[in-house]
């Protein structure tokens, strides 16, 4: 991957205002009684996260959570660590993760083990995209916004090296 990286748009910023409102209704529907605490993974999921609770007219609360698992590059590493933890407790909420893509899995699925060792009254998962191919862990998504193909994307938040989250579309590299 270099500077002659192609972008190609995948998901168009209408089609994901589309998507984040259709998981707006389904998340009133589950959550608007229960003042839910939604936990975002940095850094990727920060647009989706603001987009997201704009369209929600209930109580909530938002925090971040910060793990490593991808160094720079496109390759995960196996191993996850907590970088930055969470500044509420979450004892006896109704937890909603926040994430931009589950890819292998082996990032979301060490989370939700961490927060349920927490005992919290409900875990849920929404997920912007889901990448079904490359998984090596199960994971269960239970609010999911895109199945996507086996390529590295970037854009509405997602990055390479740091750079694209700014796009407003969701696009893949190649290159
Ligand atoms: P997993 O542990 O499921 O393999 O990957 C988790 C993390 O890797 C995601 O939360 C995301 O930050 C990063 N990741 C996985 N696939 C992609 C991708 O296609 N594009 C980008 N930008 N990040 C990805
Ligand atoms: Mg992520």
């Amino acid at each position: 991957m270099d500077s002659q990286a192609k972008l190609h748009s995948l998901f168009p910023r209408a089609e994901i205002e589309a998507a984040v409102s259709r998981l707006a209704s389904e998340i009133t529907r589950d959550y608007h009684d229960k003042s839910p605490l939604f936990i975002g993974v940095l850094k990727g999921s920060f647009i989706f996260m603001a987009d997201l609770v704009r369209l929600l007219d209930f109580p909530l609360e938002v925090e971040f959570i910060r793990l490593s698992s991808y160094g720079s590059g496109r390759q995960t590493s196996g191993r996850v660590k907590v970088v930055q933890g969470l500044r509420s407790s979450v004892k006896g909420r109704n937890v909603l993760v926040v994430e931009d893509i589950v890819d292998t899995g082996i990032t979301i699925a060490f989370l939700m083990d961490y927060l349920n060792k927490q005992k919290l009254a409900s875990l849920r998962l929404c997920s912007l995209t889901d990448k079904p191919s490359r998984r090596q862990v199960p994971v269960d998504i239970d609010y999911l916004g895109f199945t996507v193909p086996d390529k590295f994307l970037v854009g509405y938040g997602l990055d390479f090296d740091e750079k694209y989250r700014h796009l407003p579309d969701i696009c893949y590299l190649e290159g």
